[in-house]
């Protein structure tokens, strides 16, 4: 029977539909997305979201109808998932880690390892920042068993994109189960500050901002690296500039915070922006910050056994994707808090195994 889903319900934007297609990929269940984006001001499929339908149509050789800019209503009918290597360019300034995201929990469940390179934004606004991918969701989706890892090639800003990350994950027979709900002390705060096509001291100021921030909340042991280029060796289309932050703790723990730069904004505000967020993260005592709580939870959803993790922050992404997800495959989320606070979610999760 295909899954019917509204895609107007919570936040109306594009998490609904990629968490949507993702799961259908990976059951191989048709679906049907009415009111893609409805809530927004340029409603309906967007390019960059277009991509993402097209290259999950490819890894799971899906037939796909109402597939046109602006279209509000799409079929997906996705068949085996394959594996091998793909492709994607945006072609804009499109997140790479949006289309990731919908690449890949089906990825995990494929014939064969995906290899998958995509051209597009590695650092955008309200999109996992590449070194957020690498260093805050992989490690934590490898502790479920989830083989993947990912490699900025080069990166890419707002609005000339031109950046490249490759991927490459490794087929799972079923995903494990996540418990982690005590952090223990904070061991290491890591973390990445890199300008493109602008002065190095961009990256060294916004480093410095953070670390000072860290240090007074308490913190002795951060390291965090600043990247720049030489004009004449810079290969990136625009410039840009970011930090990416991210803390583990003595039980295995890692939760990130980053923020972006831009015209007029002080490097030493853009570090410290991310650095106060990290703080008051770690300030709640748990284990999960509050952008890798929502991206989670398909895969909670989908491993063997119980899982249950605190969370500094229940968003209404996290609570838009737990519904949509109880909707499509049928597990139960009991949550513990309110919007906009700290809280505890657990579910008994699928068990999902790899269909050959
Ligand atoms: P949407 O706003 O519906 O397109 O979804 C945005 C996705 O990007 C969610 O999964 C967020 O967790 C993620 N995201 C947005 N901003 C950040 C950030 N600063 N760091 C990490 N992930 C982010």
């Amino acid at each position: 029977m295909m899954i019917e889903v509204d895609s107007s319900i919570g936040e109306g934007g594009g998490a609904v539909l990629r968490t949507a297609l993702a799961l259908s990929a990976v059951s191989q269940r048709s679906i049907h997305i009415f009111n893609v984006r409805a809530k927004r001001t340029k409603p309906g499929l967007q390019p960059q979201h277009m991509h993402g339908v097209k290259a999950l149509a490819e890894l799971t050789n899906a037939r796909v109808e109402g597939l046109g800019l602006h279209s509000k209503e799409l079929k997906f009918e996705p068949s085996t998932i394959e594996g091998g290597r793909y492709r994607v360019d945006i072609g804009t300034a499109g997140s790479t880690t949006l289309i990731l995201q919908i690449l890949m929990p089906a990825a995990a469940f494929a014939r064969k390892p995906v290899e998958v390179e995509i051209t597009g934004g590695t650092d955008n606004p309200l999109a996992p920042p590449i070194d957020f991918l690498k260093n805050v969701t992989l490690p934590m989706l490898r502790k479920m068993g989830y083989q993947g890892e990912a490699e900025c090639v080069r990166r890419g800003h707002y609005p000339r994109g031109g950046g490249i990350v490759r991927a490459h994950i490794e087929p799972a027979e079923k995903l494990q189960a996540l418990k982690l709900t005590e952090p223990g002390k904070v061991v290491r705060i890591a973390g990445v500050a890199h300008c493109v096509r602008l002065p190095s001291h961009i990256a060294t100021r916004m480093a410095h901002a953070a670390s000072m921030v860290l240090i007074k909340a308490g913190y002795s042991t951060v390291d965090i690296k600043a990247e720049s280029y030489e004009p004449a060796r810079d290969p990136h289309l625009g410039p840009g500039a970011g930090i990416v932050l991210w803390a583990e703790t003595e039980r295995g723990a890692i939760l990130g915070a980053s923020s972006l730069g831009g015209p007029g904004k002080p490097a030493e505000q853009v570090g410290r922006e991310a650095a106060e967020s990290l703080a008051r993260q770690l300030d709640t005592g748990c284990v999960v910050d509050r952008y890798l709580t929502d991206q989670l939870i398909p895969y909670m959803a989908l491993a063997d056994g119980s899982s249950e993790i605190t969370s500094t922050e229940l968003t209404s992404h996290t609570l838009t994707n737990i519904s949509l997800v109880e909707q499509i495959i049928g597990v139960k989320f009991e949550i513990e808090g309110q919007l906009g606070r700290p809280g505890m979610i657990h579910v008994g999760g699928l068990g999902f195994a790899r269909r050959l």
